[in-house]
């Protein structure tokens, strides 16, 4: 019986849920209980970065920073960036569009993913936080996948029950990063109030996790173009805000050799800017086969 119950209880995990880690759930042995007691984890690979540090003594982890990754990128290749050393940042995790979850960073660790921040009162956020980038272009049209919120639902329920973090301090980077404005993950299109709602059922033990369906192809070209605003008057602050990470200057020199970036590049100016990571890796004159993924998997 208890053998029949088991197998039961497989299928239906398998036929629910894609990335959820079986074996850690059948040791709750019950489905209907299993998170009002505790959160699993869930399932994750790791990629390793070096670009971390240490928090500072006797810190409490207390929020939790949304990012999109600003790029084609899958996780696995998200990961690889932050392998880089000369890439400078890191997150602690990384949703991919299809769910499944990279950690770059032990979470007792600061990554460095929130530049120069404010919240709660406090400076240096990343000092205090967990960071968690999403995989998505950014560009606010790019959809967000069901299994992908469920991805992020799950490790930010895990998360939050582990190191006892309110809701409320569920934040984003654009809420957080300072001058106000610098920031603009995560995309218009990615709703906090969904992941919130979702956490709240993981908790309190009625989260239904979405069928699993085939992965959605991303048809974005490796370079787009924005139109620069007030206040995007250099290609720093453009790196800044697009790419989220002013070190990729570089990239959008040799992208945009005709932008003279001596003075202010005037508002209205077409800046062209890339999607994925190739050109950092042009710019960085590095091969990408030093990085290779298959070292890792
Ligand atoms: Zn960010």
């Amino acid at each position: 019986m208890i053998k029949k119950f088991l197998l039961s209880t497989l299928s239906i995990f398998i036929l629910t849920s894609c990335s959820v880690s079986i074996t850690s759930e059948l040791d709750n042995v019950s489905i209907s209980n299993v998170s009002k007691k505790e959160v699993s984890k869930p399932e994750f690979i790791v990629i390793d970065s070096p670009n971390r540090s240490e928090r500072p003594q006797d810190t409490k982890i207390s929020a939790i920073v949304l990012h999109h990754t600003a790029t084609t990128a899958n996780a696995k290749e998200v990961g690889n960036f932050f392998a880089n050393p000369q890439s400078k940042v890191s997150s602690h995790y990384i949703v991919d569009r299809t769910g499944y979850i990279v950690q770059c960073v032990p979470d007792d660790k600061v990554a460095w993913h929130a530049g120069k921040s404010h919240f709660n009162g406090m400076d240096n956020v990343n000092n205090f936080s967990i960071g968690i980038e999403i995989c998505n272009v950014g560009n606010s049209i790019e959809p967000y996948p069901d299994l992908q919120y469920d991805g992020v639902i799950r490790l930010v329920a895990y998360l939050v029950k582990q190191y006892d973090i309110p809701l409320e301090n569920i934040t984003r980077h654009r809420d957080i990063a300072i001058p106000a404005g610098r920031k603009i993950d995560t995309s218009n299109n990615f709703s906090v109030q969904r992941v919130l709602e979702g956490v709240k059922k993981v908790l309190d033990g009625t989260y239904q996790p979405p069928i699993p369906s085939e992965p959605i192809p991303i048809n974005i070209p490796s370079i787009r173009e924005i139109i620069t605003k007030n206040g995007e008057n250099s290609l720093r602050v453009i790196a800044d805000i697009y790419l989220d990470n002013e070190t990729r200057t570089k990239e959008l020199e040799i992208l945009n050799p005709n932008v003279k970036d001596i003075k202010y590049i005037p508002v209205g100016t077409r800046i062209k800017i890339p999607t994925d990571y190739s050109y950092f890796y042009k710019a960085n004159n590095l091969n990408t086969n030093l990085f290779n993924l298959n070292k890792f998997f």
